[in-house]
């Protein structure tokens, strides 16, 4: 082995994303930024290492030895794929909350009926796992404040769909005041005329969706299981 060249350098950190809760820059403690990059720093064989650090996009552009548009670009990338990931674990708390303490029984009724095709051996493994991917996701605080992420959080929404659920046309957050007159109008508006009109609870509007569609799935689910045990 060569020991007189230098190693290469290799990069030392990761960026997370870029956020405006902190606005003073770790590195040179400038004030008053419009936002700062999230960074984590890397070990060795370039595995996270430790607290996420917030930089001003200079300091970390001069940290990583790349242009500042190169740390800009990647750094809303990674804020992008994280409200991803957030849009994803709503729905999965969502959907699958409510069955975490359930029987064995229903909680395999709610992953089949949303999984048809798993062959797996625990759907409760695979449930359990999900939710705590899911909070994991919503509890990190790199970019912000922890989100929602509990049953104790779900709303009521009213969610309009198809007879069998093929279709979604309306998800939309009943209001705490004035309940009572958002059903009639909605059971009223002649473009939901022989549509489904369900109300469900869940984290958010799109993660409501979801949860009308599970509820279809699951009696559809029941009725084969019914139909099999004849
Ligand atoms: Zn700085």
């Amino acid at each position: 082995m060569n020991t007189t060249q230098p190693r290469p350098s290799l990069p030392r950190w990761v960026i997370k994303g870029v956020t405006d809760d902190c606005t003073t820059c770790d590195c040179c403690s400038r004030q008053n930024l419009k936002r700062t990059v999230a960074l984590i720093p890397l070990d060795e064989d370039g595995n996270e290492d430790g607290d996420a650090v917030y930089y001003g996009t200079a300091c970390a552009a001069a940290a990583m030895k790349r242009t500042t548009t190169f740390v800009a670009n990647a750094a809303s990338a990674a804020r992008y794929e994280s409200l991803s990931r957030d849009r994803w674990a709503q729905v999965i708390i969502s959907v699958y909350g409510p069955y975490e303490f359930a029987t064995p029984r229903e909680m395999a009724a709610a992953w089949y009926s949303r999984n048809p095709n798993f062959t797996g051996r625990s759907p409760r493994e695979e449930l359990e796992t999900f939710l705590t991917e899911a909070r994991a996701q919503l509890t990190d605080t790199t970019l912000g404040p922890v989100r929602p992420h509990t049953v104790a959080d779900f709303r009521p929404f009213v969610v309009v769909t198809e007879r069998d659920a093929s279709r979604m046309y309306m998800s939309c957050a009943v209001p705490g005041e004035g309940a009572e007159e958002f059903h009639q109008s909605v059971r009223r508006d002649p473009r939901w005329r022989s549509r489904y009109i369900v109300t469900v609870y869940a984290l958010d509007e799109e993660s409501a969706k979801d949860v009308a569609h599970l509820r279809y799935r699951l009696t559809q689910y029941q009725a084969e299981r019914a139909s099999y045990a004849f």
